[in-house]
This record gives structure tokens, sequence and C-alpha cells, in this order.
């Protein structure tokens, strides 16, 4: 990015050295120039070049005002997103500190970006007698009670048509959205028009192929070592990440759905790269990769919080990576039953691989396990859209007054509105991935099977056992030294069931 010294003027430059070395006896007016821009989409810091130009030359005309600092300048921050803006925070502290007399700005208009603020603004710069210079518009006198009407004025007018803009702007991206247009943003695979970047789709269908091929579990870290090792280019030209992987493959618009703030709103008017089906499974899949709690890679053992107590009903744990256990009182269990865990472990894969290996089992539990593509693309729109509006809370609660009691109690009913929303789409979407667990089952041969299961990561084996199976661990009979298969009791559950935990 450049910065706004590269481009002001020759002249500007020369003046700004002459304006900070000038001497406080002589010119006793301490100035400061504050310039910010909203938008400066070419990165080119030139907006503020032009603002500081203007503030120079107008600061250069009067002979008893001198620059006790460089300009203070905000660049590329929204005026209405809220976004903290050091140097402005830097500048209210200099004129604390008496260090600026007056302030010359481009437009007052770009101070101040809601009426909270500039009332605090207009507060420090009336306190400190503060003139405001605007070399674009009205100026202002925060020394007099007049100018500070015109000053709330002018602002609320500011105000409005910032208001107006937004909603402008957010009404054209709604219409766009509706039209299947694309955002214009650049993603993996596609121009910013919509056009397809063949070499880039080449990839993601690779890595998709790859992915769905339960046969080789291949994992998004496994993914990312070869696109490193190929040397493959990102969009932005840096290094792949399991995230970078995953936000480009979970991306709507490479099945040719357009979405709006998270949500699918429409389909696309361009070439999907792969079909909304081969999407849906791919959500299932990304999201199986980090299963909620009870699913979690962590479980490092097949039937932990699997197999239940036959005494008490709760989950079992594994104790010294050789036994399942019933958890002592304060963790919920009775300490009640435990069992060899290889024993176990073997008993009820030879269970679950005989069920899928029975042709008919196999092909109900396929049949059955078909989500519906499109709730999945809307589940994981909303599990999306609700962290994007916790994260735009927790951007906005940065800005507010601790001591607002009205504000802290909205916000506290606004993040439990997300909180909500998000629990629920996290359910909805762990059910659909549940019911898509079977994927990939249905062309292995009953001869294939056995050697099929050894190859699933324990994850896959965990998922695959929790949806067909319950397991229950009864009290063994006393003195027995071997695995007593009647003292377990292994039941197929009626249909593939949605359970969340
Ligand atoms: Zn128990």
């Amino acid at each position: 990015m450049v910065s706004w010294e590269q481009v002001i003027q020759p002249r500007t430059r020369q003046l700004l050295a002459e304006l900070l070395a000038r001497d406080a006896l002589l010119c006793p007016v301490p100035v400061a120039i504050y310039a910010r821009i909203s938008m400066d989409k070419e990165q080119d810091a030139r907006g503020v070049a032009r603002q500081i130009d203007a503030a120079v030359e107008r600061i250069h005309a009067e002979p008893t005002w001198r620059l006790p600092a460089p300009p203070f300048v905000d660049n590329d921050m929204s005026a209405s997103k809220g976004l903290p803006r050091p140097e402005y925070a830097r500048l209210m502290a200099a004129v604390g500190r008496g260090e600026a007399r007056v302030l010359v700005v481009k437009m007052t208009g770009r101070m101040w970006r809601n009426r909270k603020e500039r009332a605090q603004g207009m507060e420090h710069l009336g306190k400190h007698l503060v003139r405001v210079i605007a070399t674009g518009g009205q100026d202002l006198d925060l020394s007099t009670s007049s100018g500070r009407v015109i000053t709330g004025i002018l602002g609320e007018l500011d105000t409005y048509e910032t208001e107006q803009m937004s909603e402008r702007l957010r009404d054209e991206a709604v219409q766009r959205a509706k039209d299947g247009l694309p955002s214009g943003a650049r993603s993996y695979g596609y121009t910013a028009t919509g056009e397809i970047i063949q070499d880039e789709a080449d990839i993601i269908r690779a890595c998709v192929d790859r992915l769905l091929d339960t046969r080789r579990d291949t994992s998004v870290r496994a993914l990312v070592l070869e696109l490193q090792a190929a040397n493959v280019p990102t969009v932005r030209g840096g290094t792949w990440s399991p995230t970078t992987v995953r936000a480009i493959l979970r991306n709507p618009a490479l099945a040719g759905l357009r979405t709006f703030k998270g949500e699918v709103v429409a389909p696309g008017r361009w070439e999907p790269i792969i079909s909304e089906q081969t999407h849906a499974r791919l959500l299932a899949r990304l999201r199986a990769a980090s299963l909620p709690a009870g699913w979690s890679a962590r479980s490092k053992h097949l039937l932990s919080n699997i197999a239940t107590c036959g005494k008490c009903g709760c989950g079992l744990l594994a104790s010294a990576g050789t036994k399942y256990v019933c958890p002592p009182r304060e963790r919920g269990g009775c300490r009640g039953v435990g069992r060899n865990m290889a024993a176990l472990d073997a008993y009820v894969e030879t269970i679950v691989v005989d069920l899928l290996s029975t042709p008919e089992i196999l092909a109900a539990l396929v049949r059955e396990d078909m989500a519906d593509p499109l709730a999945a693309v809307q589940a994981a729109a909303d599990v999306e859209a609700a962290q994007a509006r916790a994260a735009a809370l927790g951007a906005a609660m940065a800005g507010d007054d601790p001591a607002d009691e009205v504000t802290r109690i909205m916000r506290k009913t606004q993040a439990e509105t997300i909180r909500v929303a998000l629990t629920a789409a996290r359910a909805r979407q762990a059910a659909l991935v549940e019911a898509t667990v079977f994927e990939g089952l249905g062309g292995v041969t009953p001869a294939e099977m056995a050697a099929h299961w050894a190859s699933l990561a324990l994850q896959r084996r965990r998922t695959l056992i929790r949806a067909m199976v319950t397991v229950t661990v009864l009290p063994g009979r006393r003195g027995l030294s071997t695995f007593d298969p009647t003292a377990v009791r292994v039941e197929r559950r009626t249909r593939v069931e949605t359970t969340t935990r």
C-alpha cells in the first residue's frame, strides 16, 4: 500500500517541511491537520494526499500559524463502520494538551461518524477553544455557542447523507444479489466478473474429488501440503493453509449459488464448477472434519462416549488406554462397569462390519442417508451469517461507552439473539452431517468391506458406529477373566438418527 507521503505534490512536501520548522515565537498559533478517506479502493492514498495538499496551502497563507506535528491521517476506514481511528484519537489527545488551536480538515463531515462521536468531539474542541477550518466546506468556531449550534446542524445533515448513501448502496447490492449477478469480488476459480479460470477450476475439482473419495480419506491438511509442494499459486500469491482451502471449497459460488450476507439468495448467472449436490456433500465432509463436542477429534479411542454404562447410562471413558470405564460420580457416572478396550473394540467392529457387509442393510443405510443438499447449504450459510453477526457485534461493542447502561442491556439482548440463532443453525448442520455419514460406502463390495473399514480414520469409524448401533456395557460376571459377549448389548439403531450432543 502506498502512503500519502509518496503521492503529495512536491510543493506540498516543501511547504510541509517549512510549516513544521516554523518558529514558535514568530508563529504562535499551533495548527493540526486531520485527513481521512473512507473508501480508498485503489489503496493509493491519493484521496488523503489531496486533502493534505489543500490543508497545507491554507496554513501556509497564515503567517502566524505553524504545524507542531505532521498531519494526522486515518486512511481507508469507512465512516459508518465504527472501526477505531488511531490518528483521530491521537489528534484529540494533542488538542487536550493544547497543541492545536486550529484544526484544518477537508470537510467537517469527515471528522465524525455518528451523533455520539460528534457530540463528544464538539465538546472536546469547544472546551479547548479550537477553530475548525474546512478547506472544502463550512468553517466552525467551536469557541462560541452559535458556532456549536451550526456545527450540530451541519453534522445532522452529514449523518443523514451517510445514512442515505449506505441505504442506497445496500439497495443496489441486494438487487444485484437477487438478480444472481457476481458480487464483484474475485473468488478462487472465477474472475471478478464470473468467468471460470480454468487452471483454478481444475485445482478445485481435483481437491473436491480427493476429499469426497472416502476410500482415500484425504484430509484438508494433506491437500494443503500437496498444493504447497506443487507450487500452486493462491489468489493473492500467499501460502496455502487449511483455512484458505476450506474457505475456497465451501464457497457456494462454486455451485453457481449467489449469496448475500452469507445466505444463498438466488441462482448465480455464471457457470458452476461443481454441482449443488457435490457442494452439499463437500460441506458435510468439511464439517465432519471439525465435529461438535462428543464427536471431537480429541477422542483417541473408538468407543469412548459411545459405549454407555448398563447401570447408570453414562458414557464410558477410556482409562489408561486399556479399559473403558464408567466415570466417577463427580463426572456423572457410577463407576459400575469397566471393560477391556481391545476386546470390546474388536467385538463392536466385527458387528458393524457384518452389518455393512450385508447388501440390503448397507443399501438401506445409504438410501436413508441422503441429506437434502439445499438444507445443507442453507444450514452452513446460517452458521456463517450468525458468526458474521457475532463478529460485527463484537466490533461494535468495542466502541461502546462502558458506562452506558442502556447500550449494555441492548448489546446483551443482541448477543443472546445471535447465540440462539447460531446454536440452532449448528444443531441443524450437525444433524445433516450425521445424515450423510454413509457417503461413499455404497460402492464398497461386501468382500472389500473389512479392509475398507480398517482403512478408515478413527473419527470416521466412530461416526459410523454411532450412526448404526448403540453399545451398552452390562456389569460382568464376577471371576470371569475373558471377554464375555453376553455382557455387552449392541443394538441397531432403527433408522439413521440425528441425535446431537
Ligand atoms: Zn455407570
